[in-house]
């Protein structure tokens, strides 16, 4: 296709940034990188990382700026990000946001779309309790919203869903106090820049991903 785009999804947690980044990874043949999955997968394989990251992550708070851009940028700098790639759940930092900047400025290129997907926090709750994720392949489904075909397994692999830790609702609250605190800023940042689109998340899926789909053409 030839096509070159660098997206990053915008929004709060539960909001339905990762449900629309697969979409769009899948359609735009680009890949989808998820800090919060990278961070899942060194937690599943106990890496020193992973053990780091976990003491953050069950408190609802957000990993150090320093371990997550490291991971970040070295994922961007393998070969298959060539062709773009969407962010989902990086920067959720301003100072994340600049390193990014000053990396692509080196590099001569930029981000094209900061989409934010816009969900109020009542909603939230609802989400976030409901959602169910896969031990093993870390597709994420909804018990009311986005049913899989067995309850309790995943689609895509046969293995086991199940809540997250961090999506109790001990925990939920804290983390949109730091979303609200830490990322919301994000949504000026890249409003400022001119690349800022915002969609109504409380859409269906679908509907969200059509909006979205009308942004990138
Ligand atoms: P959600 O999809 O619900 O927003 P994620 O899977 O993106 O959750 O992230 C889960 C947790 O991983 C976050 O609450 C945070 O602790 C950590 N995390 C993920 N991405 C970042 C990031 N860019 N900066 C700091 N912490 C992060
Ligand atoms: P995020 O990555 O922003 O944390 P997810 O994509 O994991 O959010 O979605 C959070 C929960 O809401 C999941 O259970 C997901 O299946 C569900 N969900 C995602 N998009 C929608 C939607 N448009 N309508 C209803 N539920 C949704
Ligand atoms: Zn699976």
């Amino acid at each position: 296709m030839g096509i070159c785009m660098k997206i990053i999804m915008l929004g709060a947690p539960g909001a339905g940034k990762g449900t629309q980044a697969k979409l769009i990874a899948d359609k735009y043949g680009i890949p989808h990188i998820s800090t919060g999955d990278i961070f899942r997968a060194n937690i599943k394989n106990g890496t020193a990382l992973g053990m780091e990251a976990k003491s953050y992550m069950d408190q609802g708070l957000l990993v150090p700026d320093e371990l997550t851009v490291k991971i970040l940028l070295d994922r961007v700098a393998q070969e298959d990000c060539k062709k773009g790639y969407v962010l989902d759940g990086f920067p959720r930092t301003i100072p994340q946001a600049e390193v990014l900047d000053k990396e692509l400025d080196k590099l001569h290129d930029q981000i094209d779309h900061a989409i934010d997907v816009d969900v109020p926090d009542e909603n939230i709750i609802k989400r976030m309790s409901g959602r169910r994720a896969c031990v093993s392949c870390g597709a994420t489904y909804h018990i009311e919203y986005i049913k899989p075909q067995r309850e309790g397994v995943c689609d895509e692999c046969g293995q086991e869903l199940v809540l997250r830790d961090d999506d109790r609702p001990e925990t939920v609250g804290r983390r949109l106090d730091v979303y609200h605190e830490q990322t919301q800023p994000l949504i000026d940042f890249y409003g400022q820049k001119g690349i800022l689109k915002t969609v109504d998340g409380t859409q269906d899926m679908q509907d969200v991903f059509h909006a979205i789909v009308k942004i990138l053409e």
